[in-house]
């Protein structure tokens, strides 16, 4: 049997991490079994719908590197595939026209919450001859929803979940305008579109009895579920905006991997024995529902820190200096590609985040005068310019301008004049050269630099009117 899995957002207009991560078990479970991840947009909401919205969705999985297989099926347009389902249930009677006014339901509403019951619908159309239709009333379309016994769902997370029959109403499949309802749709598509497993978000597990009353109308097989329990934020409550980013793009932005992501998304859920980092190509080998835990997983910002940070590490430097190219554009900063691949060795081990690093480099694509922060400026004072003088004579001096002549250079300044205190020498020339006290290595930055941009900075300090 080909394993097919299915990936069916409503597009909101951003994709939710939950969604990302309902999308990243998805693909791994097909990829990772030789099967088939579908893509299916239930874009059945035409009053909201935006073809941007769609197009959230398509960047955020291009972006976590997830692919699909085959064309993207949307949910409307299969509208009439599902009304026809309908009807053929009627003709088979599992399901019956209703004509219930608007009226009457409210009647039947107002009277189940006086008595507390959840189910209003009081069926009196189920076996009602439909040669008593009011011929003004245009009718929508219930299931027979079974009157007696309970409906389990054997979910491959949850475990064995089971509801009585008391508690399943004979819903709504067909609207009167002939729209089909959600319940009916996603149950349709899932059948036609071959799908043998269903993984997603615990928030649907209710729906499932009741997409199973579809299945089983049908004489269709349902297809093994898996519920993932919800993700909440660091204190236990419901992850949403208040705990911060709720939108993959927003982790793009703030210079998140997508293999970080990926990794963490998968941590986010699902474990193997203490395994702590999974790739990909772990990932690959070793994903299975029955590493998905029951509880609801927790999002821990600082890990995903530290996987990003591990994920940089890892990172080909070239790849890096492209991904930073547009957080330099939003500082209105131009790249200098060839600086930033020199000193990214460097860099990779100083940022967990793109932002990080962008943070630790811009100073070298700054244009000068460079803007001095506070403990910069305390640097350049008297002493601190002495220090700048001797150094643009010593680095005058020096032909092969690389890191090690420049280190041993620094260090004779320092033996010679400060008592070998080589921070003396360091702290004014760190401040001149980057605007700040905290720089990666500086005889590095400086061979990066060249010797007349080393030079032009450090007599940009000492006037920088220059
Ligand atoms: N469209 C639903 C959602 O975005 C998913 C439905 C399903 O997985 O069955 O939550």
């Amino acid at each position: 049997m080909t394993i097919i899995t299915r990936f069916p957002p409503s597009p909101t207009g951003f994709m939710h991490i939950g969604t990302a991560r309902t999308a990243l078990f998805n693909w791994l479970y097909a990829r990772k079994n030789n099967g088939k991840m579908l893509f299916r947009i239930e874009d059945t909401d035409r009053e909201r719908h935006s073809e941007e919205a769609v197009q959230a969705i398509i960047n955020g999985l291009n972006w976590l590197g997830l692919d699909w297989d085959g064309e993207i099926v949307s949910q409307y347009a299969r509208r009439e595939r599902h009304a026809a389902v309908a009807h053929e249930l009627v003709k088979n009677g599992k399901a019956y026209f209703c004509y219930c006014t608007p009226e009457e339901l409210e009647e039947m509403r107002t009277r189940a919450m006086a008595e507390g019951r959840s189910q209003f619908y009081d069926r009196r159309w189920r076996d009602r001859d439909p040669s008593q239709a009011p011929a003004n009333i245009k009718p929508v379309i219930r299931i027979k929803a079974p009157l007696t016994g309970e409906y389990i769902v054997h979910d491959h997370v949850q475990g064995e979940v089971k509801v009585s029959a008391e508690n399943l109403d004979d819903m709504i499949i067909l609207r009167s305008d002939g729209v089909p309802t959600y319940m009916l749709a996603v149950v349709v598509d899932d059948h036609d579109m071959g799908v043998t497993h269903v993984i997603r978000g615990d928030d649907h597990l209710n729906n499932t009895f009741r997409q199973n009353m579809i299945y089983d109308a049908m004489g269709w097989a349902v297809p093994i579920y898996a519920h993932l329990p919800l993700i909440l934020g660091p204190d236990g409550a419901k992850l949403s905006k208040r705990h911060g980013a709720t939108g993959v793009e927003e982790y793009r932005d703030m210079g998140y991997l997508p293999e970080a992501m990926r990794a963490y998304l998968l941590r986010l859920g699902w474990s193997h024995g203490d395994e702590d980092i999974v790739d990909d190509s772990r990932a690959l080998e070793l994903f299975d529902l029955d590493g998905i835990g029951r509880a609801a997983a927790r999002f821990d910002f600082e890990k995903l820190n530290s996987v990003n940070a591990y994920f940089i590490k890892l990172a080909d430097d070239q790849r890096l200096v492209d991904l930073l190219v547009p957080f330099f554009a939003k500082r209105n900063l131009t790249v200098r590609p060839d600086w930033l691949l020199r000193l990214m060795p460097e860099l990779k081990s100083r940022g967990k985040t793109l932002i990080q690093i962008a943070d630790e480099s811009e100073f070298l694509l700054k244009l000068l005068p460079l803007d001095f922060d506070e403990k910069a400026k305390a640097q350049l004072n008297v002493e601190g310019q002495a220090v700048l003088s001797d150094l643009i004579f010593i680095f005058q001096n020096i032909d092969d301008f690389l890191q090690k002549p420049i280190d041993n250079a620094c260090r004779q300044l320092a033996d010679e004049k400060h008592s070998g205190k080589l921070a003396k020498v360091m702290m004014p020339l760190r401040a001149a050269i980057t605007g700040r006290m905290v720089s990666p290595h500086l005889p590095i930055v400086l061979e990066v630099l060249g010797k007349d941009e080393t030079l032009n900075r450090l007599k940009s300090a000492l006037n920088p009117t220059i």
